[in-house]
């Protein structure tokens, strides 16, 4: 019989992939508890703001298998929220004609069976005027891609897990976990819970967690800064306009960047893909570093000139969790297989979240999922590494 503190599954994380799973579970009818560390819809995690990319332009088909499979969850979801939560914007993949991931990503997405226009400079800087590229590079277009509404997306789903029968409590960081052959006991500062299941997708904060249960994975939290600038023109960089792009850039300035338009009035985004390691992702400095600013407007100088001497608006810092290859982290923990570990991030997990939601389910409900979730094992790492290793991607 259950008692108010006993749940079929507990959620661990309020970000994309802890309130998209507890979205599933509760429509799934099982009683779910989601616990939150901070109030619901903060920013102080991975998954706020006004925007992310969503798109089909991956260099590895199996992402690509993945947003096929997650942009009709997120449209039955704008049904069920009544919201309109994607914007379609298209999307560019640019870069020197020899950049690896650049060609591989036109070779995954042909080989996945996605349409995609291949354009030549002249041709991409007259249909995106905003653009400046170099004679030679190689420019992708693909007209599927666009934009999530990050925090209302969370939201949406924290919402719908409500209606669904879900709890969910807020401000309550969990302190510590106590795993028997059967069942979990769940403890925060002022409360105990038990359940049958776990999910952990706590983000930045996973990994120290996942020590504390004897899985030591090389999960790297970076303090990332996109900027956002307020070009005069600003009808220019909205949607309909000014595309996603993804900068496979890294031969060039020793880094990728990516980009989308103004989301809400807070001006185009223009970021890189990396920033400074952090150990303690509660301690993060959210204002903006000068150099981070001047690293975009030296980006924007080149590709996008009238963006780089913009005003910028209104920018906060976030964090990525990154892993060394740069896939997720999706699996039962390798010795209680009632645990299911998420970490699904490396700076591009969102576009997937409410599919991945639905995958954390299918793992604690029955310990397997139709998707192919092979690339995420939490074992691939094996035993020996350093968590706190120097991050592979540019460090600014
Ligand atoms: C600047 C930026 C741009 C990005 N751009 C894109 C993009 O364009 N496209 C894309 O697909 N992805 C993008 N991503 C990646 C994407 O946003 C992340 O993959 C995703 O948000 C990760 O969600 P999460 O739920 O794993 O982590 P989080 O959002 O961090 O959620 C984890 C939650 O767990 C909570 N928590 C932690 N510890 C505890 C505890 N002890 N007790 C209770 N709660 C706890 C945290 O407070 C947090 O709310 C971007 C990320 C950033 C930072």
């Amino acid at each position: 019989m259950a008692t108010s503190n006993s749940f079929d599954v507990i959620v661990l994380g309020a970000g994309a992939m802890g309130s998209a799973a507890a979205y599933h579970l509760a429509q799934r009818g099982k009683r779910v508890l989601l616990l939150e560390q901070f109030a619901i819809g903060h920013d102080r995690g991975s998954s706020h703001g006004s925007s992310r990319i969503i798109r089909y332009s991956y260099n590895h088909p199996a992402y690509i298998a993945l947003s096929k499979a997650a942009y009709p969850m997120w449209f039955a979801l704008e049904q069920e929220a009544d919201e309109k939560l994607y914007t379609r914007t298209g999307g560019l993949d640019f870069g020197p004609p020899d950049e690896e991931s650049l060609i591989d990503t036109g070779i995954a997405m042909t080989a996945s069976g996605i349409e995609y226009e291949t354009l030549s400079s002249a041709e991409a800087s007259k249909r995106f005027p905003q653009f400046r590229f170099p004679d030679d590079w190689l420019i992708l277009y693909q007209e599927e891609t666009g934009m999530m509404a990050a925090t209302r997306c969370v939201l949406a789903h924290v919402r719908l897990a409500k209606q669904h029968g879900a709890a969910v409590i807020d401000n309550s960081p969990v302190v510590n976990l106590t795993i028997r052959s059967d069942s979990v006991e769940v403890h925060t500062r002022t409360d105990s819970y038990t359940s049958a299941k776990l999910v952990i997708a706590t983000g930045a904060w996973a990994g120290a967690m996942f020590e504390t249960l004897d899985l030591n994975l090389p999960l790297m939290p970076l303090r990332t800064q996109p900027v956002f600038f307020q070009p005069e023109n600003s009808a220019d960089y909205q949607p309909g306009r000014f595309p996603c792009y993804i900068a496979h850039t890294f031969s060039q300035y020793a880094h990728m960047g990516y980009g989308l338009p103004d989301a809400d009035g807070i001006g185009v985004k223009i970021a890189t893909h990396g920033g400074r390691a952090v150990n303690d992702p509660s301690q993060i400095n959210y204002t903006p570093y000068d150099e981070e600013v001047e690293m975009a407007r030296a980006f924007a100088r080149k590709h996008i000139p009238g963006a780089a001497d913009a005003p910028v608006g209104d920018t906060h810092a976030c964090i990525y969790t990154m892993t060394p290859d740069e896939h997720f982290i999706i699996d039962l923990h390798p010795a209680y297989s009632h645990v299911v570990v998420s970490s699904a991030c490396s700076g591009h997990g969102f576009k997937f979240s409410t599919l991945i939601g639905s995958i954390l389910a299918d793992l604690a409900i029955n310990a397997h999922t139709e998707h192919d979730i092979s690339l995420f094992s939490a074992t691939r790492f094996g035993e020996s590494h350093e968590r706190d290793m120097p991050p592979l991607v540019a460090v600014y």
